[in-house]
């Protein structure tokens, strides 16, 4: 039976991404096993590794252990063949990396702030960056942001740190920069990033859940982020813990970010007499009971909180990251026990929660896998010819 031209072109970008996502996923691979893993005839393996080696996406890295017959070649992807620029926007501050297709951070740049800065500045200064993290081939730029944010339209529709509401990034930045650009999402990035390259990679459902100056969760569902109808899936931060509690930044009442983020352990510090979250932070390690006793009921409150979303999603793991998990040493058993404590047992005995293994260089790596999952992306029927 003949091919249509059309249908080949399909089969051979399908095959072409079948390899690479194989040798992303556990590279370096001799033929052999490449081909017996794809299926694919050593015939057209054969032209396609030809293909892949001309293009530089992938190298001839070595030769496996000889058990007999002859050292098999291995192949790997070439962690020279582009970068992905990775942005993480953050209230004052913006950072920038250059990630390798292996998911390696390459390079790094950033620019800080005296004060929340405004969209224009914004974009100008990660133009800027870009500039500096210049490289050959460039696949494009991810930018990840605290708030609701829309992947479709590339909207930020609302950073509460930021101050903004209804701001356009991808189409502006992609016209500056003539680059391809993706938006999304902090936490989301960030559970991305662990999917494809840290904790995240043997789970196809699991939380991500983020600590620092809010509280925030990346759901994936099915091997993919749940982002919800407009975007705002995740705000675990917003949860009611009680309804007559303290005003939170958000002007609900008793929040879960009241009783267990940065803003929780701010004003911990100052009623217990500490200058800052750091003081409180050593103090509690060199023993403080009331030190400790912040910490443990902050954790107590992120277990209620994960525990809700575990009865309600049913995930096979919860992964934990964020800044403050620089103290994790000191809430990680509350959160834990809480979790095991309440969630049905015969989840909550099969659940792993786990730190992340990326830590916040997560953040840019997701960003950058943004534009990575693009390019490794499997082509459908209907998108060639
Ligand atoms: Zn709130």
């Amino acid at each position: 039976m003949q091919m249509h031209k059309g249908d080949q072109e399909l089969v051979r970008s399908q095959n072409r991404a079948l390899v690479i996502n194989l040798l992303r996923l556990h590279g370096p691979l001799s033929r052999t096993e490449i081909s017996d893993r794809t299926r694919l005839a050593p015939s057209a393996l054969t032209r396609l590794a030809r293909d892949l080696l001309e293009e530089g996406v992938v190298i001839e890295t070595g030769k496996s252990d000889s058990t007999g017959g002859r050292p098999a070649v291995l192949m790997s992807l070439n962690p020279e063949y582009s970068r992905s620029i990775g942005i993480k926007v953050e209230r004052a501050r913006i950072l920038a990396a250059a990630v390798d297709i292996t998911g390696a951070i390459r390079s790094r740049a950033e620019v800080s702030f005296l004060e929340p800065p405004s969209p224009p500045k914004v974009i100008s200064a990660i133009v800027k960056l870009v500039k500096k993290l210049a490289f050959d081939r460039v696949l494009g730029v991810g930018i990840s942001i605290s708030g609701f944010v829309d992947p479709t339209t590339g909207m930020d529709l609302y950073s509460p740190i930021l101050g903004w509401r209804k701001v356009p990034l991808r189409d502006p930045l992609s016209e500056k920069m003539a680059l391809p650009v993706w938006i999304e999402n902090d936490v989301n990035a960030l559970a991305l990033a662990e999917r494809w390259y840290g904790a995240g990679r043997d789970y196809n459902h699991f939380i991500c859940i983020t600590v620092g100056e809010g509280i925030g969760a990346g759901v994936v569902i099915g091997g993919e982020i749940y982002r919800g109808a407009f975007g705002g899936a995740g705000e675990l931060g917003h949860i009611t813990i009680n309804p007559d509690g303290p005003v939170c930044r958000c002007q609900d009442r008793g929040c879960l970010e009241v009783y267990a983020s940065d803003c929780f352990l701010s004003a911990e510090a100052s009623r217990l007499g500490f200058d800052s979250i750091q003081s409180l932070i050593e103090a509690a390690r060199d023993g403080s009971r009331d030190g400790k006793e912040a910490f443990a009921r902050m954790g107590r409150y992120l277990g209620l909180g994960a525990k809700n979303l575990v009865n309600l999603l049913n995930p096979e793991a919860i992964i934990l990251g964020g800044e403050r998990m620089d103290a994790s040493d000191l809430f990680l058993d509350a959160i834990e026990n809480e979790v095991r404590r309440h969630a049905f047992p015969s989840e909550a005995d099969r659940l792993q929660i786990v730190p992340t293994e990326l830590g916040t260089d997560g953040f840019l790596i997701g960003s950058a896998t943004l534009v990575a999952a693009d390019f490794f992306r499997v082509p459908a029927k209907e998108a060639v010819g």
